[in-house]
């Protein structure tokens, strides 16, 4: 048979394994031992400045605590969809004080965030529905979008330049007046740290007719003052009428939620076939998510510091004269550029142990290849003045900065 090997491609993409014969391949790296703000690999310790653990949560001895009683009452999966057998109490106790959290009616959790915006997205588009969204938005709306349209064969995707109102309002004026909109953003944006324009975005929806979903998974526990996220950072809690989040990161957990008015989350529920077809979070992820949502609400000072961090990390770095582009959050990329400068600069801060994230197109625009560094409130400011001396130092060397 000549047919063609539906597996030669596999075989033709050798790129990975030359990095990983000339020891520089920076992604799957196993971490032997995760202490949160530090890491053990390959034997070494490391400064962690590549997680989303942002509040430090996932190693806090109470959120583990509540994760091994969990596991020892319910067992260590829920074996089943949570349209079936897969719903606990502790789904619905996760659902109502995440709901009551974010200043919404009612939410329903999903095992991932990445689920969760595809269980979401796909569940509310319609044939003649219009997805407006950010072209910087994560990955998992566009592939719940995607999802979407295979199901619904909407095709009306518009998507408008990164937090670009003028764009977002020429988009508006372009659909059918009597076609259902809505517009899709992050709040805050994963690679470049900066804040949806969500104020401005909510007027254009008023006057468009459109409704507004804001993934808030860099935001809760990053932004506002007790870390309740964009809303809260622009003070007012109708800008969006969907909000999802993931509780991977300042959750110390796994799993997401949507949260809106309890007629629409009951109709995600009976429409989500990323909810119905799939498990439910386990007793653990509840349980960890419950506990750390509870250690958000009283100690709102974790927030508080980890904003601080955010403001020195990006206050160190222009100063020393990297291009933070428009981040404002305690995300703070180093923009490279080039692919090839980026892996070494990456490399060469791993062999002396501060570890970071490269980051390259497509999850990034081509040429916009960066370092993404992110920060967490249980780092020490040892810590933080030891990665901007490592980064720093590397980058004169490589002629990054000055
Ligand atoms: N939304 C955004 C903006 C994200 O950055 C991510 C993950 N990085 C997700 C959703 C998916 O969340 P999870 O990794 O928890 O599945």
């Amino acid at each position: 048979m000549s047919r063609k090997d539906i597996f030669a491609k596999c075989y033709e993409f050798t790129a990975a394994e030359e990095a990983r014969k000339e020891g520089w391949y920076p992604y799957f790296r196993p971490i032997n031992e995760n202490h949160g703000n530090t890491v053990i690999i390959e034997g070494k310790p490391f400064i962690m400045a590549g997680s989303n653990n942002y509040l430090g949560l996932s190693q806090d001895p109470r959120v583990i605590e509540a994760a091994r009683e969990a596991v020892a009452r319910y067992g260590t999966s829920c074996s089943g969809s949570r349209f079936m057998n897969g719903t606990l109490a502790l789904h619905e106790e996760l659902e109502a004080n995440i709901a009551d959290f974010v200043g919404k009616e009612a939410a329903v959790c999903f095992t991932t965030g990445y689920q969760t915006n595809l269980g979401s997205i796909s569940a509310i588009m319609e044939t003649k529905a219009h997805i407006v969204t950010d072209k910087l938005n994560h990955a998992s709306i566009m592939d719940g979008i995607m999802l979407g349209s295979a199901f619904t064969r909407c095709r009306n995707i518009h998507r408008y330049k990164h937090n670009d109102m003028n764009d977002l309002r020429r988009t508006l004026e372009n659909i059918d007046d009597n076609e259902p909109i809505i517009i899709v953003t992050d709040g805050v944006f994963s690679m470049e740290g900066d804040i949806t324009k969500l104020p401005e975005i909510r007027k254009l929806a008023d006057e468009f007719g459109a409704r507004v979903y804001l993934d808030e998974a860099h935001a809760l526990g990053v932004l506002g003052e007790h870390g309740k996220g964009t809303m809260e950072h622009y003070g007012d809690n109708s800008l969006a009428d969907l909000v999802m989040c993931t509780f991977s990161k300042s959750f110390g957990s796994i799993g997401g939620f949507v949260a809106g008015e309890a007629r629409v989350i009951d109709y995600i529920k009976h429409h989500s076939r990323p909810l119905i077809f799939s498990a439910s979070m386990s007793p653990a992820q509840l349980a960890a998510a419950l506990k750390s949502l509870e250690i958000i609400r009283q100690e709102p000072e974790r927030v508080r510091r980890l904003q601080q961090i955010g403001d020195k990390m990006r206050k160190a770095f222009t100063d020393l004269g990297f291009n933070i582009g428009t981040a404002e959050t305690p995300i703070v990329p180093l923009i490279i550029g080039d692919d090839e400068k980026t892996f070494n600069f990456w490399y060469k801060m791993y062999q002396q142990g501060l570890y970071t994230n490269p980051v390259i197109s497509p999850a990034v625009p081509p040429k916009n290849a960066l370092i993404r560094t992110s920060y967490m409130a249980t780092h020490t400011d040892e810590e933080l003045d030891k990665a901007i001396e490592i980064a720093g130092n590397v980058a004169k060397k490589l002629d990054i900065i000055p």
